[in-house]
């Protein structure tokens, strides 16, 4: 079968893997119907890291996805040949003082699918069929899309960020950079009675992709030189440049969660307001539980496919990748198909 596997810096292939053996006990096999790409499997691709992560061996990508369990370890009681589900990519030691205090997702040991963030690395799930641990399964109900639900895992992320601010209801709410999570952001916020919801960015597609998704208005920050206040403000654009202007323009006893990734390493970045204006810095980090309420908005109508602009067979995934590369050019999420490989369902 075919896996998306990134060798080394601008060196992504389609490999042929064996097909998983058997199903070890506690696990299913899940048969991959659609792998969302992320930032951080452009960086592998791009750069040969992400974040700290560095590739050290070929590593398969892919950590959003959906799909149907193909096959069950005799073990395994509560799930069903044929399921819809989505797959929560991480997990934690289980021991650390993190998950022992219900943050799994700040484990020190984090096992993330599709992250060279340890050596060896723990492959992901760009590939037709994946052997899961049960307790990483999350069904779906069955009319939630396939498509929309390889949306979960970015959404997920979205929520923590909200959840990191507090109550959005009847809030002026600012995101800045509406590339996939900060558009999801601005669903969410809509969603949970965000009174106002600026989007903010510097190109005009993913502005349109927030507007979709809800933004009451757009703003392109290279054409304005100030922001409109609010309350609560997300930068998810990672740019310490974006930042600097959040910070600039947000009023005082504002809250800024942090979810966009800033570059590793010393950079410039203007904070001194966060001092004058008591303003309420706040990082955000992938997401754990957060995943059973994302699966629920879904569920109940939150409509995430003006987010997924592009989908391409996994035999064009080169292509996909400098595709979702592209935001100025239109790419939102961008998802590989999977269907079309060869399924025992
Ligand atoms: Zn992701
Ligand atoms: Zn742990």
């Amino acid at each position: 079968m075919k896996a998306v596997v990134v060798h080394g810096v601008a060196d992504l292939r389609i490999d042929e893997v064996p097909e998983p053996a058997h199903c070890p006990p506690g696990s299913v096999i899940v048969e991959v119907d659609y792998g969302g790409i992320c930032g951080s499997d452009l960086h592998y691709v791009s750069h040969g890291s992400a974040g700290t992560s560095v590739l050290r061996h070929p590593l398969v990508l892919g950590h959003e996805l959906s799909g149907r369990i193909a096959r069950i370890a005799d073990d395994v009681l509560d799930l069903r040949v044929g399921q819809p589900v989505t797959i929560h990519p991480g997990t934690g030691c289980g021991e650390c003082r993190y998950c022992q205090g219900q943050l799994a997702h700040l484990c020190v040991r984090m096992r993330y699918f599709g992250s060279a963030a340890h050596d060896p690395h723990t492959d992901g799930g760009f590939v037709r069929r994946k052997v899961v641990p049960a307790s990483q399964i999350r069904p779906l109900p069955p009319w939630v899309d396939l498509r929309s639900a390889a949306v979960v895992e970015p959404l997920s992320v979205a929520l923590h960020a909200v959840r990191r601010a507090g109550e959005l209801a009847g809030k002026t709410v600012l995101v800045n950079g509406t590339g996939p999570i900060g558009a999801l952001v601005v669903a969410i916020a809509r969603r949970l009675g965000a009174a106002q919801v600026y989007a903010v960015d510097i190109a005009s597609a993913p502005l349109a992709i927030a507007k979709a998704l809800g933004a009451h208005e757009t703003i392109d920050a290279s054409t304005v030189s100030e922001l409109p206040e609010a309350e609560i403000a997300f930068e998810a654009s990672g740019s310490p440049a974006g930042l600097s202007n959040v910070v600039r323009w947000l009023p005082r006893r504002a809250t800024l969660v942090q979810v966009g990734n800033l570059p590793v390493g010393a950079v410039s970045v203007d904070l001194s307001a966060l001092v004058s204006k008591e303003i309420s810095y706040l990082g955000s980090f992938r997401f754990d539980r957060e995943i059973t309420d994302a699966i629920d908005f879904l569920a109940t109508g939150l409509d995430v496919t003006p987010l997924i602009t592009h989908v391409f067979e996994v035999a064009k995934a080169e292509e996909a990748f400098a595709v979702a590369r592209d935001r100025a050019g239109g790419a939102g999420k961008v998802l590989l198909d999977f269907t079309s490989e060869p399924g025992h369902l």
